[in-house]
């Protein structure tokens, strides 16, 4: 893998989930590659060779920092913080140490039990939460759509850590993959380690989009009974199949005590 130099940006960006202005990636692409990342329609790199990090990221986020409130900075959006890079450039420990000697806090998403190693960074925050996304219950399956991601065990054994330190933990259930997502097998995995879980369905905005090229590929060669089924659902926040979903998960939330946030069916939006 080669890492190289992202030409300069504000590290610091704007965040839309609710409650939060901010959020950092510290890395530029991500070596998981995850066929299904939305991110990788904004791709600048080919990220199965090269991602790119911040030229003089620690100097540069210190100085966006000075003039802001402590608050709580999202890490995870567009690239995965614990990808295998950080192994080395450590980035995102280096972020975080900052973060905590200034009184920020961070809700942080990974699907890399190396999040475990920065506890001790985590712990010195107020309030911060950390959660793994997952999308199969299906190893074989999983490792179709994001095989250089680690596996689910990995992830969930990370949970516990997180949750048994104190934590605040959550899972995303993102993307549920129609037909190939064991959802409520999934909740019943991640349930006792999460304290909330989200759950987000799979939206392809257009077939040009390089996700879906790549989805669409893998259907062909494993699943070619389901590929006219997902362009139908797939593109369509309305589509009768998300509704289905919502209602299954929503019983079951009557049912049990989770803190479950479903996003699966937008009635309102038109294909
Ligand atoms: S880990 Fe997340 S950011 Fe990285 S490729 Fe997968 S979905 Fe995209």
């Amino acid at each position: 893998m080669r890492i190289g130099l992202a030409s300069p940006r504000p590290i610091l960006q704007p965040c839309s989930l609710e409650g939060l202005t901010y959020q950092l990636d510290p890395y530029v692409g991500c070596e998981h590659h995850c066929y299904y990342c939305y991110a990788l329609n904004r791709a600048e790199r080919d990220w199965r060779e090269e991602i790119l990090v911040h030229r003089d990221f620690v100097h540069r986020l210190r100085h966006e920092l000075a003039g802001l409130e402590p608050q709580t900075i999202y890490m995870g959006w567009n690239t995965d913080p614990y990808q295998p890079a950080e192994r080395d450039p450590r980035q995102t420990r280096q972020a975080l140490e900052l973060l905590a000697q200034r009184g920020f806090s961070v809700c942080i998403l990974t699907k890399s039990d190396l999040i475990t190693r920065d506890i001790d960074l985590l712990a010195a925050m107020s309030d911060p939460s950390a959660g793994v996304s997952i999308a199969f219950q299906d190893e074989g399956v999983r490792r179709l759509f994001e095989a250089n991601a680690p596996p689910n065990e990995r992830r969930i054994a990370a949970l516990k850590v997180l949750k048994d330190a104190g934590i605040r933990t959550y899972a995303l259930i993102c993307p549920v993959m129609p037909f190939l997502t064991d959802l409520e097998a999934l909740i019943e995995r991640v349930a006792p380690f999460a304290d909330r879980i989200w759950v987000y369905p799979l939206q392809m905005e257009t077939e040009k989009d390089r996700n879906w090229q790549y989805i669409e590929e893998i259907l062909d060669r494993r699943f070619p009974e389901l590929r006219e089924r997902y362009r139908e659902i797939a593109f369509s926040p309305a589509h009768p199949y998300w509704a289905g979903l919502q209602r299954r998960l929503e019983e079951l939330q009557k049912k049990t005590e989770l803190d479950l946030r479903i996003k699966l069916w937008n009635g309102e939006q038109k294909r």
